[in-house]
């Protein structure tokens, strides 16, 4: 599986957790975002994000975050 740096700008980030729904259904087929392996922390109109440890760098939550809050390159190092 390719992996990529995913690049994190909060300004763009509107607290919508689709991010979170696409990890957790990706990984335990259940639409639970506190199983996600990113974390969107909505603090009144700012949004802070974070991956957790597991994190595979797989890329899926950029894929499904619509408001350029995320965005994925490909490691220079996978082929
Ligand atoms: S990072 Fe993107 S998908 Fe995730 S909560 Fe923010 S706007 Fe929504
Ligand atoms: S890169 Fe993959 S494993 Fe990591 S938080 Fe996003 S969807 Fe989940």
């Amino acid at each position: 599986m390719s992996k990529y740096d995913i690049q994190v700008a909060e300004e763009n980030c509107t607290g919508c957790l689709r991010c979170q729904l696409a990890c957790s259904d990706l990984y335990t087929k259940a639409f639970n975002p506190s199983e996600a392996m990113i974390r969107v922390v909505v603090s009144g109109a700012d949004c802070s994000i974070h991956f957790t440890e597991e994190c595979n760098e797989c890329g899926v939550c950029a894929d499904n975050c619509f408001f350029a809050a995320l965005e994925k390159s490909k490691k220079e190092n996978d082929q």
